[in-house]
């Protein structure tokens, strides 16, 4: 029995700032691997996608990740890094 690979995604928050603005990866996923949620929430204000630190990008179904490299190719600021496991590992 073979052991599953699964991708490691590594978003560089430093640079990912604004994800459900930019919503890049999001979009051009075919596997819908990552999903946004916000972080900073006030009572009774309205979240702003553009406001930086609001929202946090996640990688919540990495399981199904293709290896397709869309997400890398479209990300305008450089933030995804995908590694695989050694085959054999
Ligand atoms: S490599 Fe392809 S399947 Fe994997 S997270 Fe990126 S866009 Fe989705
Ligand atoms: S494409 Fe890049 S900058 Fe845009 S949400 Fe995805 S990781 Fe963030």
């Amino acid at each position: 029995m073979t052991t599953p690979r699964f991708a490691t995604i590594e978003i560089d928050a430093k640079k990912c700032t604004t994800p459900f603005d930019c919503k890049g990866c999001l979009e051009a996923c075919p596997q819908s691997v990552f999903s946004v949620t916000a972080i900073k929430v006030e009572k009774g204000r309205e979240t702003d996608p553009k406001e930086p630190g609001t929202y946090l990008l996640m990688t919540g179904h990495r399981d199904k990740c293709t290896g397709c490299n869309d997400c890398i190719e479209i990300c305008p600021v450089d933030a995804l890094t995908i590694t695989w496991p050694p085959l054999n590992a």
